[in-house]
């Protein structure tokens, strides 16, 4: 199937690599003009260009960046019909030994600045009653793995956005969703396990805690977002899909 987002106009925060990127891809492959609203200028060109998009260099968490992202789209394409706010990062602490600026760090990117794009195209997609946003939440939005703190802190707030926004706006015809990966192969969980002594032996080690045996790869994310965003998913709304190969559902005995 192709031309699933045939014509739309979707922006995708930090689309420069990984999921965003994955998602970036699969769009435009379903007929999406997209915008990659990317801090890094080398990584954020390379895909714009790779699919034909339009770059916009942004840093979520500045204001003015959000700002001018929206208004290069809307100069350019007339209208936004779907935003995917997935630029996050891992901020991992015991919570007692946290200096207080990581908790800024966390919340200023994986929460607020979700807010400041929702908030910024919330007036093109409410004049014309008609949008998709799509939060890029985790599975750590729902359960807790000791020491990651604040990270889970921010996503269980992500979830709560969506589902606030989802309800908020359901009468204007604009749905809100997310998506809860667990374990990707992308390269901040490649950061990740660099930490450790033995980084090979800690990747397979989330391998192994999946029921399928291995972790999630980007393109399965993007997928899925590819429905959330299409009229598919035109009665999906306040609602947050898991894709981690069942480890979620897993009881550990
Ligand atoms: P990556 O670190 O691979 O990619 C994140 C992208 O966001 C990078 O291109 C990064 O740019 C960009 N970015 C970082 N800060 C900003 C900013 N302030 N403004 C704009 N762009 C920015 O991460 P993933 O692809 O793995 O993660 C994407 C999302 O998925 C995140 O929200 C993450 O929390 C979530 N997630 C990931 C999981 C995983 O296992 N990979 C699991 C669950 C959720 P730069 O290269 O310059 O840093």
């Amino acid at each position: 199937m192709s031309g699933r987002l045939q014509n739309k106009i979707a922006i995708i925060t930090g689309a420069g690599r990984g999921i965003g990127a994955a998602i970036a891809r699969a769009f435009a492959a379903e007929g999406a003009n997209v915008v990659v609203a990317e801090m890094d200028e080398v990584t954020g060109t390379a895909v714009a260009s790779e699919i034909g998009g339009l770059f916009c260099r942004c840093d979520v968490t500045v204001q003015l960046d959000v700002d001018r992202t929206i208004h290069e789209t809307l100069d350019r394409f007339g209208r936004i019909d779907i935003l995917v706010n997935n630029a996050g990062v891992n901020v991992f602490h015991r919570p007692h030994e946290m200096p207080r600026s990581e908790w800024a760090r966390c919340m200023a990117l994986d929460l607020e600045a979700c807010w400041a794009m929702s908030e910024a195209v919330l007036p093109d997609m409410r004049s014309r009653r008609a949008g998709v946003i799509l939060n890029i939440a985790s599975t750590h939005g729902f359960k807790i793995i000791p020491h990651t703190f604040p990270y889970p802190v921010a996503k269980h707030g992500l979830i709560g956005l969506t589902r606030s926004l989802g309800i908020e706006y359901a009468a204007e015809s604009i749905r809100v969703n997310a998506i809860a990966p667990g374990y990707i192969d992308t390269e901040i969980a490649r950061d990740y396990w660099a930490g450790f002594d033995d980084p090979a032996a800690e990747r397979q080690r989330a391998e192994n805690l999946h029921p399928p045996g291995r972790i999630g790869q980007p393109e399965e994310v993007a997928m899925t977002a590819v429905f959330l965003a299409s009229d598919e998913a035109s009665f999906i709304n306040a609602e947050t899909i898991t894709i981690d190969g069942g480890r979620s559902a897993l009881f550990h005995d």
